[in-house]
């Protein structure tokens, strides 16, 4: 088999689509790999919670198995979890979506994101999204045959995308605005009144907003505007949300689009053929955790306020200067002071003092300078990591 000057085998690497190929592998997964070969490593590196998902929702499935529910369901969904979501968002945000025709059921937020973008996008539609941004946007869009532009944000504004950036990048090729407040990585919250001034953006130019809003619960002393709900907003946004980080439901895979009936039935077309329908079990657990979860989710949300506020005094007495994140349950500190980059950060780090970080360049390039710390782990071990990272930015800070 012969080889290229890169090390690749050129007949194989020929099988496999360009645009595949042109994605570089997630910044995020290098990490992991690299942290599963070590022992005793306190890890802020994953973005998912510490909590098993709730007795009486793990409970309800464990029935449901018993009672044999083991076949697919319909490919919207099951229409008990449709009715749920539908009083959900009813409850919740004063939003009406139908049932039959205006919800759909995914295989977790990551499915969701995909179909809207193959569903939406004709080849080079470009997609406005911030920088940095959760890893999963740029590629979802590319493998769409969209292009990704990106809106450069920044920590003195708080990691808010600004509507006249955005604005700024329009062209006639703009499809779609896509945006995920409370954030991943930065743990920001878009305020109302800037998330009206990109409604605004919106209409004006016709464009869609794909509202990612899979941690809309976990926002700490400040409100989530849910998109959808911004005048005449609720026609052009398709919105996003999902079961893993609030109910602490990550390997059940369920997730949900609420859009209109248009835009719903052109995802279901791609998800009806290439899904089928979203797991049973987790879809029954779904509609446990909506009808009972709500105190969990809260105790969930109260401890997680515990430790962000413990991360980010202890970042920002290390020397590590940190935002104020109001959502999500991620800091992100900047690392200037040390002069390396994200990524010789979070590897040093990791092999001197055994904490895994992800560096903020895996976001984006505006997330240079960065690292991204999930507190969902335990008061203990964040203190511990604390520790640890104060002896290595005392040895590695420029004095
Ligand atoms: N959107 C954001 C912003 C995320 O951080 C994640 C997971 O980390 C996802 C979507 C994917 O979530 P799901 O488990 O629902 O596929």
């Amino acid at each position: 088999m012969s080889t290229n000057s890169r090390g690749q085998h050129t007949e194989y690497h020929n099988l496999t689509s360009q645009q595949v190929n042109r994605i570089p592998p997630s910044g995020i997964r290098k990490f992991f790999d690299l942290l599963a070969s070590m022992e005793g490593v306190i890890s802020l590196g994953v973005g998912e919670p510490d909590f098993t998902t709730p007795w009486h929702i793990r409970e309800a499935a464990i029935y449901s198995l018993e009672k044999g529910y083991t076949m697919y369901t319909s490919n919207l969904g099951m229409p008990e979890l449709r009715q749920e979501l539908s009083r959900y968002l009813k409850d919740t945000y004063n939003l009406e979506y139908d049932p039959n025709g205006e919800l759909l059921i995914t295989v977790g937020v990551s499915e969701a994101l995909d179909l809207a973008m193959r569903a939406i996008l004709n080849p080079g539609d470009e997609v406005v999204m911030p920088d940095p941004c959760y890893v999963s946007y740029n590629a979802c869009v590319t493998l769409a045959g969209g292009k990704p532009i990106m809106v450069p944000t920044n920590q003195e504004n708080n990691f808010e995308t600004d509507a006249a950036d955005i604005e700024s990048r329009i062209t006639n090729k703009t499809k779609a605005i896509l945006i995920g407040y409370p954030a991943n990585p930065t743990g920001a919250v878009m305020s109302r009144e800037k998330s009206s001034q990109i409604a605004e953006v919106a209409r004006r130019h016709r464009l869609l907003v794909i509202s990612d809003e899979i941690y809309a619960k976990l926002v700490y002393g400040v409100e989530h505007t849910c998109f959808a709900t911004l005048p005449g907003m609720k026609e052009s946004t398709i919105l996003l949300g999902g079961f893993s980080k609030a109910y602490a439901m990550t390997g059940w895979r369920i997730g949900y689009a609420a859009a209109t009936r248009e835009i719903i039935a052109a995802m279901t077309k791609i998800h009806q053929y290439t899904i089928m329908s979203a797991p049973t079990m987790g879809q029954v657990a779904a509609i446990e955790a909506l009808r009972e979860g709500e105190t969990n989710v809260a105790e969930m949300v109260e401890e997680y306020n515990r430790r962000r506020r413990t991360i980010v005094k202890g970042l920002n007495d290390i020397g590590l200067s940190c935002f104020e994140p109001r959502g999500a349950f991620y800091a992100f500190p900047s690392i200037k002071c040390t002069s390396m980059t994200s990524e010789e950060f979070a590897e040093k780090l990791l092999v001197e003092e055994k904490v895994a970080v992800v560096p903020g360049s895996a976001f984006g390039q505006c997330g240079e300078g960065y690292v991204r710390c999930c507190y969902a782990t335990s008061l203990a071990e964040i203190e511990e990591a604390l520790s640890r990272m104060k002896r290595f930015v005392d040895k590695h800070k420029i004095v």
